[in-house]
């Protein structure tokens, strides 16, 4: 209804509905609340689900959230490779889609925002060629429904590759882990180290819940401290695991960036506006507009100039 003087509002609200594969993983909720935060200052209004790793539950609530009438959704999936007919949905309905932190494949997406994941992939390789030059490498993948697991795959090998070449560095194993989960990851390296009699010089985990479940394998085996091992993620527990010596790096990528980037495209698409991009990425069905932001290398040596110095952990949670 509508009352006489009252004038209509010039614009309004975007309406967001955020798909969040798992929030149980640490670096989900702060992607959460950086998103919300920014998308609330630019009046927009964000309903946000969490499908607990479950490919049903995903779908389902990007299907409610479609009958709810939002003008965008952002996805952050747990399978990127089944979402197509429930994104065709959507974009009958006029609504806006934008894939979170992975991509979404054989899908019309309007846009993606993430990091350079293949040069996640790099960072971590290259530092522990570094740390460990030389020696029997175990691989420790992502979940494999995970776009991203595939791309740091990628960039790890590209790094690897010549030091497996020239016979430096032996694969000894690869094994890929269900939803990135701690509990996978420690019976994947408690069977990998009886397979190899405990003879692994370095682990290639990809971030780090799935390190730190492979690094209690390795205590209990009294190995830990002397495995070298990635991750990524700057995790409050892998950043003590760090300082600790038990972990040799992560990669740390400053979520604020991102998910205020995310919330400001969404806005933008929400509002018929074309979001700027620095990168184009193919999904298997188009070429997806892209802004990719820098990941950063974290070892003991610079933990206080990056995560610290940035404000992303405090010295605080450090000592706890
Ligand atoms: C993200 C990582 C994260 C992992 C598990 C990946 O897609 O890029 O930052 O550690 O998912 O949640």
């Amino acid at each position: 209804m509508l009352l006489a003087g009252v004038s209509v509002p010039a614009w309004s609200a975007v309406k967001i509905g955020m798909a969040i594969d798992d929030l149980r993983l640490e670096r989900w909720q702060k992607d959460r609340d950086f998103f919300v935060a920014q998308a609330e200052k630019l009046g927009a209004s964000v309903d946000v689900q969490s499908a607990n790793g479950n490919e049903q539950t995903q779908i389902a609530q990007i299907e409610n959230m479609i009958s709810k009438g939002v003008n965008v959704l952002v996805i952050i999936p747990y399978n990127g490779e089944v979402l197509s007919n429930v994104i065709a949905e959507a974009k009958s309905e006029g609504i806006k889609v934008l894939a979170y932190d992975r991509l979404i494949k054989n899908a019309d997406i309007d846009f993606y925002v993430s990091f350079d994941n293949e040069k996640v992939g790099e960072i971590q390789a290259e530092a522990l060629l570094s740390k460990q030059p030389k020696g029997k490498y175990f691989l420790m993948g992502g979940s494999p429904v995970d776009n991203n697991a595939h791309m740091f795959r990628d960039g790890q090998m590209k790094v690897l590759k010549p030091a497996i070449d020239r016979g430096d560095i032996t694969v000894v194993g690869d094994q890929w882990v269900d939803s990135w989960l701690a509990e996978n990851a420690l019976k994947i390296m408690e069977n990998a180290l009886t397979a190899n009699h405990n003879q692994i010089d370095a682990v290639v985990a990809s971030n780090d819940s799935t390190a730190g479940g492979a690094i209690q394998a390795l205590q209990a085996q009294g190995l830990a401290g002397k495995v070298a091992i990635s991750g990524q993620d700057a995790d409050v527990a892998a950043l003590k695991r760090i300082i600790a010596g038990t972990q040799t790096m992560t990669v740390y990528k400053p979520i604020n960036k991102l998910a205020t980037e995310a919330a400001t495209v969404a806005v933008a698409l929400g509002d018929d506006k074309a979001p700027e991009s620095n990168a184009t990425l193919n999904n298997g069905s188009k070429d997806v507009p892209s802004y990719l932001l820098d990941p950063i290398a974290v070892d003991n040596h610079n933990l206080q100039q990056t995560v610290v110095a940035d404000g992303f952990v405090s010295q605080a949670a450090l000592a706890q």
